[in-house]
């Protein structure tokens, strides 16, 4: 007999939209992993797909499967000019039939690039916000757009920053079962998993995962904006919303969080020239191109932390390449100053 918890989850897995490209594979960094004294491995969640690259379309399955289920029309959503979340969601309406409205937080007026310029491919229609607008009264900008289009008899479905919420977190509470199922065809046991952090809803996926799962290894993330006590509370709370809504047997505890502050740099989505360096060092020595606003800075993160002889107790360490490659394209002033 299953719990009902078990007959929940399975259900929703089986609703779910199959769009990303999936099991990501894993691949071993050798050159690094000699240099660091680890083993230190890569899954290739920047490969589930070109238009939908990285870790929300994994969430997006699951926020898509309601949306449509609820009959919505056009997908809400918000994030920076650059946002790889806004890009994927602008994938997902196209790619199911129904209209996309992005909220964007810029100052300035940008040029169309990068994810920004995907966005605008991909058809879909766009409402710029300031910063300020933005940290303040995104949802309320949101819910207007969304009363809007209902007064024009369009059903709008918004989805908060990053799909970071109790239903998205089940992108990376089923990728946990996905490594878990490519550690007994791999022979290895990963003793830890390590990833970016931006909007909580990768973290706190792989978090859930680990306590259902009752797996042996520890989950970590970077924070690439705010600090650690930030994340700790944002995961807690979208990580309860999940397990209330689907009744999970686990305690949600800020104590066995696992999140290293120090490594945002100057700010969320801004680099240093020695961040873009490290993102070039990388790709010469393994062929792997990082992104500069999570992954860049999360995985330098990492390289650092085990330079310093810390997090040596995990022998087997897998990295979540999340995605990100088309915000390096808006750095290539940056980038051109680091290769004179
Ligand atoms: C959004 C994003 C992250 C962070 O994931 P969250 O679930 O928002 O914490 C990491 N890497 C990339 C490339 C992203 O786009």
């Amino acid at each position: 007999m299953s719990e009902i918890w078990e007959r929940r989850l399975e259900e929703l897995n089986k609703n779910k939209l199959s769009l990303a490209i999936l099991p990501t594979p894993i691949q071993k960094l050798d050159k690094l992993s000699e240099e660091l004294g680890v083993n230190l491995w890569l899954k290739r969640d920047d490969l589930t797909g070109i238009e939908t690259a990285g870790n929300k379309i994994r969430k997006l399955e699951y926020t898509a499967a309601k949306a449509l289920s609820e009959g919505a029309e056009v997908l809400i959503t918000c994030g920076g000019i650059q946002s790889n979340h806004c890009r994927a969601t602008a994938a997902v309406a196209a790619r199911i039939g129904i209209r996309s409205h992005l909220v964007l937080r810029t100052d300035e007026v940008s040029p169309l690039e990068g994810n920004y310029l995907l966005d605008k491919i991909l058809g879909a229609e766009i409402t710029f916000v300031t910063r300020r607008q933005y940290a303040t009264e995104r949802n309320e900008i949101m819910a207007d757009i969304a009363a809007d289009y209902e007064k024009q008899g369009v059903k709008a479905y918004v989805i908060p920053e990053g799909a970071s919420d109790g239903v998205g977190n089940l992108g990376y509470i089923n990728a946990v079962k996905e490594i878990t199922e490519q550690e007994k065809q791999l022979g290895i046991n990963f003793n830890a998993i390590v990833s970016a952090v931006g909007s909580g809803g990768t973290y706190s996926g792989l978090y859930l995962g680990r306590k259902l799962y009752a797996l042996d290894k520890e989950v970590i993330s970077f924070n690439v904006c705010d600090d650690e006590a930030y994340f700790l509370d944002v995961c807690s709370r979208i990580s309860k919303d999940t397990v209330d809504t689907l009744g999970l047997p686990i305690e949600v505890s800020r104590e066995d969080m696992h999140i290293i502050d120090g490594y945002k740099g100057i700010a969320y989505a801004v680099s240093t020239d020695e961040e873009l360096a490290f993102i070039a060092d990388v790709a010469h020595k393994e062929g792997v191109i990082l992104d500069p606003v999570y992954t860049g800075k999360a995985f330098y993160g990492l390289y650092q932390e085990l330079k310093k002889g810390n997090l040596k107790e995990y022998k087997n360490i897998l990295f979540i390449h999340t995605g990100g490659l088309y915000g390096l394209f808006p750095k290539q002033e940056q980038f051109a100053k680091i290769f004179l």
